[in-house]
């Protein structure tokens, strides 16, 4: 096995789940995204563990994910974030998965898709109050509503938005997610206005759900927060999570090496020892998902102790810098970020990006290993 490893903390996974239903209430549905192999954690492990812990829906962005659920054995209710292709429409049929949809065209589609395989589809219409990206507008919503609600082959499951700065405490940015939300509930008002039962109404990701309680609703849809991580560090600098980080990236020690002073180490020779040392070579690099970026510029832990990146960081491999008299053994452990370290959200302030990026980066030559 390959010594570069994603260590996935169950019982940290178990322990966020349980503090957002302290959150959410007893009442209200939890829907987890599991999409992008679940932040990069493993979707179907996950889905199985979030389940287990009282999650009600899952979340993925279109048919294969969520055929990669069903397949093995995932019966739980199964909302599809993206808009889904006509060609989708079929499998997400069969498999009793629920599209979000956003306009009459593509509801007319659906209800033919179901009509041909004389099975009713559950939908939820996607409503857009200020993101501009998926949904219809405000305006048109309870018509939208309507025209699923007359078709006797879809059935209205839910009615949903997306918040754009709900993760933000600038001033401005918490007005504009209070506007998103007085649109919302503008749009759910006539609906019921118009006769037509909403559903299960959502709006809550990460931010609103740490934010803004008034987003709530029926069901909140909490992803990187399940996670263990803030939706932006830099947005809500100094807020307190009470989540744990749940992934560790681990590789071990392959090498150990003398280097004498002024002799430089890895690609471009942007590291030089300022004096006679010995590099650790560590089997991870930019081909695992660590970022490039950290060359130079960050430090693994190593038996309870700390080392710098020396130099460049390669596809395969990076080097740290284990000093003169390394306590440091060939084939030890190394931590590179993880939840008792540097996490993978203090790697991205490092980077410039957000921790989705950096779980989600770290990719499939990287077994995930699950520890209670
Ligand atoms: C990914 C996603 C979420 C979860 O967002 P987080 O910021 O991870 O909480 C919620 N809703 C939709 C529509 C999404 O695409």
């Amino acid at each position: 096995m390959r010594a570069t490893q994603a260590i996935i903390y169950t019982k940290n996974l178990l322990e966020n789940v349980r503090e957002a239903r302290k959150r959410a209430g007893e009442n209200r549905k939890i829907c987890v995204p599991v999409k992008a192999d679940a932040y990069g954690h493993g979707a179907l492990a996950v889905s199985r563990i979030v389940l287990e812990a009282g999650a009600d829906i899952l979340a993925v962005a279109d048919t294969d994910e969520a055929n990669e659920l069903r397949n093995s054995g995932i019966a739980a209710p199964i909302l599809l974030l993206s808009q889904i292709m006509p060609e989708e429409l079929p499998s997400a049929v069969s498999q009793e998965l629920v599209p979000m949809v956003s306009d009459a065209a593509f509801i007319e589609e659906a209800a033919v898709a179901a009509k041909h395989l004389n099975k009713q589809l559950t939908v939820h219409l996607k409503i857009d109050s200020g993101l501009r990206r998926l949904g219809c507008r405000a305006d048109d919503a309870h018509l939208l509503a309507g025209k699923i609600a007359e078709s006797r082959w879809l059935c209205l499951g839910g009615v949903a938005t997306h918040l754009s700065v709900s993760d933000s405490l600038d001033p401005s940015d918490i007005a504009y997610t209070k506007e998103q939300l007085r649109v919302f509930c503008g749009a759910v008002e006539n609906i019921k206005k118009a006769g037509v039962d909403p559903g299960i109404v959502h709006a809550a990701n990460s931010g609103a759900f740490l934010f803004h309680p008034d987003a709530y609703f029926d069901m909140v849809r909490p992803g990187i927060f399940i996670y263990g991580y803030l939706p932006d560090e830099v947005a809500i600098n100094g807020a307190e999570l009470s989540v744990k980080p749940v992934m560790e990236l681990q590789s071990k020690l392959a090498v150990i090496k003398k280097v004498k002073k002024g002799e430089a180490v890895s690609y471009g020779r942007t590291w030089v020892a300022a004096e006679d040392t010995f590099i650790g070579v560590i089997p991870a690099g930019y081909g695992d998902g660590l970022p490039r970026r950290l060359s130079n510029d960050h430090q693994v832990l190593i038996r309870g102790k700390t080392y710098p990146i020396a130099g460049r960081i390669c596809m395969d491999q990076c080097m740290v810098d284990l000093g003169r008299e390394p306590d440091a053994q060939r084939w030890d452990e190394v931590t590179i970020f993880g939840p008792d370290f540097i996490t993978a959200a203090g790697v991205a302030k490092k980077t410039g990006t957000i921790p989705y990026e950096i779980t989600c980066g770290i990719n499939k030559r990287v077994p995930r290993i699950y520890l209670p």
